[in-house]
């Protein structure tokens, strides 16, 4: 082992110290290119964690919330500049520990303190509003913190998502107890590790490493007033089941995202867009090209291109210099990679693209695999997959185009490719997604702007990451009467 590789230990940040599971347990995460590798050892915790991460922070999190919010600010600042100076080892980090590529990991470690200089004005736009009243009263409504904010992530961006949570969770005012990914307890960490370091009271953040059962304990703990999640729709629809109903839930989950390609797309363009959100980050972006819709005109010569791209993709450790695909992030994703060739297969779908017996060994490598002949009912149409698996359907109509995009139980983001305004103009209308893409990939979204998916997608209540009703999932909007002792 290089110095690079040494396995890293990760503690739980509760009650204001970096400590261990309460119990003493521990669990290993291999790096997912080098399975003999062990990238973290992280603290297995259990319910007796949370229940004092919850208590610590129910209690502490005025401290904070009492800091003017220009200091405030100042923190989310001093975090985001602190997060850019480490951003190159965070990087290499984030490869040996999630198995992207580094290039892919570096614009995750840009994105971040982006984002966290976003939220650090958020905290000087919060206000209220009055109403007209009698006389010299007053009635006006203020936003106050709703107090313990509780944040789980997934793993596929272990420092992007985790920063869209608890950078606006903080800016109002909240404490927030964490449980990032047992796949990627490190980068959660450093993500805290940086905001302790600029300034956030630790009586305000807790962390929580661990499994399933970190999760369920936290959003079943009754001092929790709000519960973000991001991760896979069963997990967010078993979520939605344990949470009381007065605490306010923000659930972003999977999809099964389309991109047409319209008749009159200049197909190399369009074979770049679909290859880049299907095999880009290994095909396992929430908002990743899952299925393509191809007009029967140019179904043929798209095709090609496509498999061109598949072929060309460099699958190898993401450190190594010229690696396009990292592996699957564990052994549960590969087997799923596995599961789904054979499925693709038994409902009649044809692979395209060799898959086996020409990625690396030592890993979770995949290929990308391109079925074609898929039809809407198949299952590689219908489940997410999360892997660089693509589905190729063919259509000969618009109404056709769209029945199939909209053909799924999810919502989340959809594209399309052409040359026309009009058609562009009526898939904008016509398309069942919270995000919409025209001559984009499905991929890749602007950090100033609301997101959110549609369906089974996500709860729709509160939008995500930015826009007028992100705030007000951080917020509790309370009205104020006022009226003067002698009111003459
Ligand atoms: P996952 O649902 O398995 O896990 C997400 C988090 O929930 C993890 O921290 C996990 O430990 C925790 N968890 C698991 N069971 C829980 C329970 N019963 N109660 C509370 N917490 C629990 O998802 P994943 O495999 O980490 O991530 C991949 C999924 O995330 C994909 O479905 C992908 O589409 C989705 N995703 C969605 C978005 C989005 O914004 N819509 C973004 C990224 C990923």
């Amino acid at each position: 082992m290089n110095a690079a590789s040494e396995t890293v230990r990760a503690s739980n940040f509760v009650g204001g110290e970096w400590v261990g599971a309460g119990s003493g347990r521990t669990y290993q995460r291999e790096n997912p290119a080098h399975l003999d590798e062990v990238a973290v050892i992280a603290p297995d915790s259990d319910a007796s964690d949370v229940e004092q991460a919850v208590a610590h922070v129910a209690e502490g999190y005025r401290e904070w919330a009492s800091t003017p919010p220009e200091d405030r600010a100042d923190v989310l600042l001093r975090a985001a500049d602190l997060l850019a100076e480490r951003a190159d080892a965070l990087a290499v980090e984030l490869v040996r520990e999630e198995g992207k590529t580094l290039a892919e990991a570096r614009v995750e470690t840009r994105r971040t303190p982006q984002n966290l200089r976003m939220y650090a004005g958020e905290c000087l736009r919060l206000q209220g509003e009055s109403y007209q009243a009698a006389g010299t009263a007053m009635v006006l409504t203020m936003r106050d913190p709703v107090g313990v904010v509780a944040a789980i992530t997934p793993w596929n961006f272990p420092l992007n998502i985790p920063s869209r949570k608890l950078g606006p969770a903080l800016a109002a005012g909240n404490g927030v107890v964490f449980k990032p990914s047992e796949l990627t307890p490190l980068l959660g960490q450093r993500l805290v590790e940086a905001l302790l370091d600029a300034g956030v009271p630790g009586s305000a953040l807790a962390l929580v490493h661990g499994h399933a059962e970190v999760g369920k304990a936290l959003v079943s703990d009754p001092r929790v007033g709000a519960v973000t999640f991001t991760g896979s729709t069963a997990v967010g629809e078993a979520i939605h089941g344990n949470v009381p109903p007065w605490v306010r839930t923000q659930l972003e989950m999977g999809g099964k995202n389309a991109l047409v390609v319209w008749d009159d797309a200049d197909l190399d363009k369009a074979a770049d867009l679909v290859s880049k959100g299907a095999f880009g980050l290994s095909g396992q972006a929430c908002t990743g090209t899952s299925r393509v819709v191809a007009h029967e005109r140019i179904a043929n010569g798209l095709l090609d291109r496509v498999m061109e791209r598949a072929r060309a993709a460099v699958v190898d450790d993401g450190l190594r210099d010229g690696a396009t695909m990292g592996p699957l992030a564990n052994l549960a994703q590969h087997e799923k990679y596995d599961a789904y060739l054979r499925v693709g297969a038994a409902d009649g779908g044809r692979l395209e693209t060799p898959t086996h017996g020409c990625a690396p060994e030592g890993g979770y490598f995949a290929r990308p695999a391109v079925f074609s002949g898929v039809r809407p009912d198949h299952r590689l149409a219908q489940e997410e997959v999360f892997a660089p698996i693509l589905a190729f359907l063919t259509v000969s109509s618009y109404d056709e185009a769209i029945e199939t995009v909209n053909a799924t139980s999810y919502g989340l983001s959809a594209g399309v490719v052409t040359a026309s305004l009009d058609t562009a103009l009526r898939f904008a209308r016509d398309a069942e997604a919270g995000v919409v893409k025209v001559n984009q990939p499905t991929t890749g979204l602007a950090m100033n702007a609301p997101f959110g998916g549609w369906r089974r997608s996500s709860t729709q209540t509160f939008k995500e990451q930015a826009g007028p009703s992100m705030m007000q999932f951080y917020t509790r909007e309370k009205t104020v009467y006022l009226t003067p002792e002698d009111p003459a």
